[in-house]
């Protein structure tokens, strides 16, 4: 599989797997994105219900991956990526919930960003050694530290905006032996993204370190966001009667974005609700009118308190190839507060089942969709969060305290950062040289 940038310059060059998630970004300031796509239904057709989440991960990357990952390699991968797995709850004949909660951090991110740590310490053996740059907020942080942790020749810096360290075992800490440096910037989540960019785009820099991100802008992970929708449908496919149609919570767009590569591969959807809080990052996607770099506000679903989304290029790549095909196969809701909440209150009270505001904008607008006259497909909406990172919510929609795994009351445990340091590029290439 070979990627190109979003950027269409005459004669660029086409780049492997390996080297655009090494490379992360392209130097003419684009962002990765397939130039070619792989059908892969004959892999994925013959799956049946009892396939396991590794084996189809491996199964799918080894394919998609011709040539740069063998069948053994990927199943290394797979095997080392994934302790958790998705859960497909039927609920009955219209509607579904895939729950990507089970991860580190109980948040869809860990499937996207665990592919691309495992992958990259696979490509990475007998090579020299790679610096994983990346910018977080709370708990994608920990989801990259512990994706990363122990990963041979691979060394993870995480810068932090202001505010709380948080949830980083100090065990995995480079001056204690481990091998990932946290470090706090004097500015914002923005600040860090650009600091990084400059940092890549630093050529001298870049590549005496050896630097690249496991960010979203990195195409590997995204690519793998691609095998669960492929999960989900081949766990279905047997009771489906009509089509299926993917119902995503969307912030940044990556999510959406694996699930229309997984569409290019040959996934048999026959749409996509893009449900977005009252922030409307895409105010329209068809007319590909990206929102503006207005403040967001604060609704109860924070991961989709985007209003400028990061990954609109790649989404507009799709859109400038066949319009009138992405015209019929995204459509859009906007969901507010109100209706998110009740949401959860009703899923809870019609299924006994838990989700997180993020998984009930999804499915608030699933429903929406569905009670559309004539329409009988079947709509599977992604819980992408675990609603125990949600305790105050769980408390009020149950009337029980929120049972909260082990793993997850770690994300609130206050971390030190190895250094503190001005929203300074300069600052930034002394810190990391200096934590060796
Ligand atoms: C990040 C996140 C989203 C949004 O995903 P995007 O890829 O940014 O669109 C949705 N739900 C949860 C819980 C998230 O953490």
């Amino acid at each position: 599989m070979l990627f190109k940038s979003t950027v269409k310059t005459n004669n660029a060059p086409l780049v492997t797997f390996k080297d655009a998630i090494l490379r992360c970004l392209p130097e003419d300031g684009g962002l990765y994105i397939p130039a070619t796509v792989p059908d892969l239904r004959r892999f994925f057709l013959y799956m049946d219900q009892d396939t396991n989440y590794k084996e189809m991960a491996a199964t799918l990357a080894a394919n998609l991956l011709q040539g740069e990952l063998n069948p053994y390699s990927a199943s290394w991968v797979a095997e080392s990526a994934f302790s958790f797995e998705p859960d497909l709850k039927q609920l009955d004949e219209r509607f579904s919930i895939l729950d990507l909660g089970d991860g580190p951090t109980g948040v869809f991110k860990d499937f996207g960003i665990a592919f691309l740590a495992a992958v990259m310490e696979e490509f990475l053996k007998n090579a020299s050694p790679v610096m994983v740059i990346s910018a977080a907020q709370g708990d994608i942080g920990t989801s990259i530290a512990n994706a990363f942790h122990k990963r041979k020749n691979i060394i993870a810096v995480i810068l932090y905006p202001q505010g709380l360290v948080r949830g980083i075992d100090t065990e995995a800490l480079l001056k204690n032996g481990g091998n990932i440096i946290p470090i706090q910037v004097n500015g914002s989540l923005d600040d860090c993204n650009k600091l990084i960019a400059d940092l890549i785009h630093d050529r001298e820099f870049s590549d005496r370190y050896r630097i690249t991100c496991a960010n979203a802008i990195n195409p590997g992970r995204l690519l793998s966001q691609a095998f669960y929708y492929i999960y989900a449908f081949v766990k279905l496919k047997q009771s489906l009667q009509d089509a299926l149609l993917f119902s995503v919570p969307c912030g940044n767009f990556g999510n959406l974005i694996g699930g229309l590569y997984a569409w290019k591969f040959g996934l048999p959807a026959s749409g996509f609700i893009a449900a977005q809080n009252s922030n409307n990052p895409m105010i329209d996607i068809a007319a590909g009118i990206r929102g503006t770099a207005r403040s967001p506000t604060a609704t109860i679903s924070p991961a989709l308190d985007i209003t400028y989304p990061s990954n609109w290029e790649r989404l507009a790549s799709f859109y400038e190839e066949t319009p009138a095909v992405m015209k019929n196969m995204v459509t859009q809701r906007v969901i507010d507060d109100k209706t998110t909440m009740r949401t959860i209150e009703d899923v809870w009270k019609r299924y006994g089942i838990m989700i997180d505001p993020h998984g009930a904008v999804a499915f608030a607008a699933a429903r929406d969709v569905a009670s559309q006259k004539g329409f009988y497909d079947h709509i599977v909406a992604l819980a992408t969060g675990h609603a125990a990172n949600y305790p105050e919510i769980t408390a009020k929609v149950t009337g029980k305290p929120a049972v909260i795994p082990e793993r997850l009351a770690l994300l609130r445990q206050t971390a030190t950062p190895c250094a503190v340091i001005e929203n300074d590029l300069f600052a930034l290439e002394t810190a990391i040289a200096a934590s060796y």
